[in-house]
């Protein structure tokens, strides 16, 4: 188990390091990623994010639940805080899947995921949660229904056996 001195050595070389100075509150990729909690699928290493570049929200599957969605307009307004307006520039929506997903364990306590979703269990179906590139298609969809029009929004499903990602849906602008 790392223990909290462990972590604050490996904290006193990050900041020696300098890497969080100057950083804005925005993520100056343009960048908001959905992932799985999963310890081996953390965006800023499996798509080389640098610290500031992306906003990152993880749950349990990296779906997009209504959870998700408040999380999202949470962000709109602080955008909206910051700027007085939407976020200038373009922006990405990345959904990231992945292969070997403890959600898939899941599917044996419908009750939960109906919870999860907020849908009758009888629908559950429709998420496909053991199945990653399908479960990718309806999460981008939900963005695409949600999100202002502009927005750029991708998903991809990482295979943990071979560290590479497979473009399962590539970016597309938001339409009115
Ligand atoms: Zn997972």
């Amino acid at each position: 188990m790392i223990d909290t001195d462990e972590l604050a050595k490996r904290n006193a070389e990050f900041a020696d390091g300098g890497s969080f100075g100057n950083l804005k509150l925005l993520p100056s990729g343009g960048l908001t990623v959905i992932g799985c909690v999963d310890p081996r699928v953390d965006p800023s290493d499996v798509l080389g994010l640098e610290l500031g570049e992306a906003a990152v929200i993880r749950n349990v599957g990296g779906r997009v639940t209504p959870a998700t969605l408040r999380t999202l307009e949470m962000l709109s307004k602080v955008v909206q805080a910051r700027t007085g307006g939407p976020r200038p520039g373009a922006v990405h929506y990345v959904v990231l899947h992945h292969s070997d997903c403890g959600i898939t364990d899941l599917a044996a306590f419908p009750e939960l995921l109906a919870d999860y979703f907020d849908v009758p269990a009888g629908d559950l179906d429709a998420k496909a949660v053991t199945e990653p590139a399908a479960a990718v298609r309806v999460d981008v969809g939900i963005l695409k229904q949600k999100l202002p029009a502009g927005a750029f929004v991708s998903g991809l499903v990482y295979d943990v056996a071979t560290g590479l990602i497979d473009i399962v849906v590539a970016p597309a602008r938001v339409e009115t």
